[in-house]
C-alpha cells in the first residue's frame, strides 16, 4: 500500500497494512527552513517548499497544510501580527458589537490574502507529491473558533454566558461556518484529498457542554453534512480533554476526529468505533521534551490500545512546537511500522 491507500482506508475504517502517520508540523517545517516565519507563513510558495522538505526528511503519510491559527480571521478583515519565530496571532477583534455580522462579507479564498497563499501552497504539494503522500489542507479555524476571533474571546464568552443575544451569536456562527466552508471547496480545488477545521475554543476546558451542544455543534454538525454531500473529508480539531463531549463530538458526523493528548484516546476509540476515524494523540510537550525512548515507548502503548480494526492514524495531539527535535519525530513516524502492522504474525 502507499500512503494514499493507508491513509484512505484508516478513513474509510478498514485496516491498511499499517497504521498511517500524520505530522502536525507546519511550525517545525518553517523553522527548519532557516527563513523567519513571518515570510514563510506569508508566502504559499516558501510554506509549500518547506513542508516539501519536511515530508522528503520524515516521510510522513499524512500532510497537514496550514499556516496557523490566524488565517480565516486575517481574511474576514482582522489585523493579524507575524512574529520570526512564533505562527501569526490576531489582533484587536473585529466586532465591536454582535449586530455588525451583519456587515461581514464571505471572503474569496482565490484571491483574499492570506487564504490564496495556502491555496497557492496546496497547488504546489499537490502537483509535487499528491501521488504519494495524503495532503490534509486545512481549512483554519472552525465556526466556534473564528466566530471568538472576531468577536474576541472574553466578549464572546460573555456572550455566551449571558445568552442575552442568542440569534446574534448564532448568526456570528453561521457567518463563521460559512467563511471555512468556501476556504474548503477552494482547498480541494487546488488538491487537498481532505480538509480540517481546528475548534481550540470548543473545547471543555473553554466552554461547559451544555454550550457545545447549545452553540457551536450544529454549526460543525452542518458543515461537516455540506461538504460530505459534495464527497469531500472534513475533520474535527477540538482542543484539551474532550470525554465530556464524546457523544456530540462524534455526532457531528466528522469522518476524523483529530484529538489532543488530554483525550482519553481509548474511551473515545470504543465510544467511536465503526462511526469515525480518529487521529493522534501523542503529547506535543513529550515530543518536544522528551527522549527518542520515551517517543517511541508511548507511541508503542497508544498502537496497541488504538490500531485495532482500523480507523486510527497515528499523530501528534496538535501542532509540534518549532524546536520539535527530528529525533523524535523520526522515531514517532518509525513506531508506526514497527507496532502499527496490521498483518497477521
Ligand atoms: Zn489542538
Amino acid at each position: 500500500m502507499n500512503s494514499i491507500e493507508r491513509v484512505g482506508a484508516a478513513i474509510e475504517l478498514r485496516e491498511p497494512d499499517r497504521v498511517p502517520v500524520d505530522l502536525h508540523d507546519f511550525q517545525v517545517a518553517a523553522r527548519a527552513s532557516g527563513l523567519p516565519m513571518s515570510e514563510i507563513f506569508r508566502d504559499g510558495a516558501l510554506l509549500a517548499e518547506a513542508m516539501l522538505t519536511a515530508w522528503r526528511e520524515f516521510g510522513h503519510d499524512m500532510i497537514l497544510l496550514e499556516n496557523g491559527t490566524a488565517c480565516n480571521a486575517e481574511a474576514c478583515g482582522m489585523e493579524v501580527r507575524y512574529g520570526n519565530d512564533t505562527a501569526p496571532v490576531v489582533g484587536r477583534p473585529l466586532l465591536d458589537s454582535l449586530s455588525e455580522v451583519a456587515n461581514l462579507q464571505v471572503p474569496d479564498p482565490y484571491v483574499t490574502f492570506p487564504m490564496s497563499e495556502i491555496l497557492k501552497a496546496t497547488r504546489i504539494l499537490a502537483r509535487e507529491i499528491g501521488d504519494k503522500a495524503w495532503i490534509c489542507a486545512r481549512a483554519d479555524q472552525g465556526p466556534m473558533d473564528l466566530a471568538a476571533e472576531l468577536r474576541g474571546i472574553s466578549e464572546f464568552m460573555m456572550d455566551l454566558a449571558t445568552g442575552e443575544e442568542e440569534d446574534l451569536v448564532h448568526a456570528l456562527l453561521d457567518y463563521a461556518r460559512r467563511v471555512a466552508t468556501r476556504y474548503a471547496y477552494a482547498l480541494i480545488e487546488c488538491g487537498g484529498r481532505s480538509t480540517s477545521i481546528g475548534e481550540p475554543i470548543a473545547g471543555p476546558s473553554m466552554i461547559s457542554p451544555r454550550q457545545y451542544s447549545q452553540y457551536p455543534w450544529a454549526h460543525e454538525r452542518r458543515m461537516v453534512t455540506e461538504l460530505k454531500e459534495h464527497g469531500i473529508i472534513l475533520h474535527l480539531h477540538i482542543c484539551g480533554n474532550t470525554e465530556r463531549i464524546t457523544d456530540e463530538f462524534i455526532a457531528t458526523g466528522a469522518q476524523v476526529l483529530e484529538i489532543d493528548h488530554k483525550t482519553d484516546a481509548v474511551h473515545l476509540k470504543a465510544a467511536a468505533r465503526d462511526t469515525t476515524c480518529l487521529l493522534g494523540n501523542i503529547d506535543t510537550n513529550l515530543l518536544a521534551l522528551g527522549s527518542v525512548g520515551e517517543v517511541d515507548v508511548a507511541c508503542h502503548e497508544l498502537l496497541d490500545a488504538c490500531k485495532h480494526g482500523g480507523g486510527f492514524i497515528l499523530g501528534p495531539g496538535c501542532a509540534m512546537a518549532p524546536t520539535t527535535p527530528s529525533e523524535n519525530i523520526h522515531a514517532l513516524v518509525e513506531s508506526a511500522k514497527k507496532y502499527g502492522s496490521y498483518r497477521r504474525a
